[in-house]
């Protein structure tokens, strides 16, 4: 249920801001600002954090197999964001919990 509720978060977020409530922390992600943890000067967007960033390079192997095969980016969003089983909602929970703490990390150390 808890991986439910999570990542059915990332479909209904606004463009604008990403708002991710999970295991009682609060991540707030604002789309128009630039990542300022990596140095590809892209928004920090949906896109940039699971297909893009470099600093969650290694976190993302878990679901790469799911995007692998889009060539376009929005398809391999799509792709991502469609819960077909169990397995997929289950690594992309943890692969976005896990994103979700290097940034924190980054940002709040
Ligand atoms: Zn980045």
């Amino acid at each position: 249920m808890e991986k439910i509720r999570t990542v059915s978060q990332l479909r209904v977020a606004p463009m604008k801001e990403i708002r991710i409530y999970t295991n009682g922390c609060t991540y707030i992600v604002n789309t128009e600002e630039i990542c300022s943890i990596c140095n590809l000067g892209e928004g920090e967007t949906l896109a940039h954090i699971l297909l893009r960033c470099p600093l969650y390079r290694e976190t993302r192997v878990a679901i790469a197999h799911y995007t692998q095969d889009h060539q376009e980016e929005r398809a391999a969003l799509k792709c991502l964001l469609t819960y077909d089983t169990k397995e997929k909602l289950k690594s992309i929970y943890h692969t976005l919990k896990t994103i979700l703490k290097i940034r924190a990390f980054i940002m709040f150390e």
